[in-house]
């Protein structure tokens, strides 16, 4: 019965989003840090992460144009 095994997952209904600087899972409904840059919310599990974003954000963003 694979079907179980998918339902529980789906009960769970849980995402997270990562910190882009330490890759920790921050809760969006919940987290203890986000900015908005460049038209894209980004979370942090601390005020370091925070900082270290601010300051090189270039640095943490996972590119996708080529
Ligand atoms: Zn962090």
């Amino acid at each position: 019965m694979s079907g179980f095994n998918m339902q529980r997952f789906n009960a769970t209904g849980q995402t997270f989003e990562i910190d882009p600087v330490c890759e920790m899972k921050v809760d969006p409904q919940n987290p203890p840090f986000k900015i908005l840059y460049k038209d894209k919310m980004y979370y942090f599990c601390s005020a370091v992460c925070k900082h270290l974003f601010e300051r090189v954000p270039e640095k943490y963003i996972k590119t996708e144009e080529t």
